[in-house]
């Protein structure tokens, strides 16, 4: 398995930024024309999520319900005070796979691949490892 990490510069406490092209890159310099590709993000406060890419109202709407979800202040004891981004960040999760069918990200017509950022703004890591053959 090949790890590769990039960089991502976030420009606001909640976003969600598409890091799509960066896998595709990945996955094409790879070589690899059926496998797996996976993405990981090594953070508390930041996840990673699949969703639409078509409108932007999306990811808007998504930050929209997460924070009906996990309001900012709450019952929380984490001195820190960013117990939401916490929270948010493990509802969406710390890593996804894109399928390789025929040396291509195998998304769906709508799909792209997105850092959520919860705490920011920050410079955040995203590994991106291609396993196949
Ligand atoms: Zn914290």
């Amino acid at each position: 398995m090949r790890w590769r990490e990039i960089e991502v510069s976030t420009g606001s406490r909640e976003q969600l930024v598409e890091i799509t092209s960066a896998v595709a890159s990945e996955i094409g310099n790879s070589g690899v024309e059926n496998g797996a590709c996976h993405v990981y993000v090594p953070h508390t406060t930041a996840g990673v999520t699949i969703h639409e890419n078509a409108d932007p109202d999306v990811a808007r709407d998504m930050l929209t319900g997460l924070a009906r979800l996990v309001p900012a202040e709450g019952d929380y004891r984490h001195a820190e005070g960013n117990s939401d981004a916490h929270l948010k960040a493990s509802i969406m999760g710390f890593s996804a796979m894109v399928p390789i069918i025929d040396g291509l990200p195998a998304l769906g017509t709508w799909q792209g691949v997105y850092l959520c950022e919860f705490d920011g703004p920050r410079r955040r890591r995203v590994l991106i490892g291609v396993l196949g053959s």
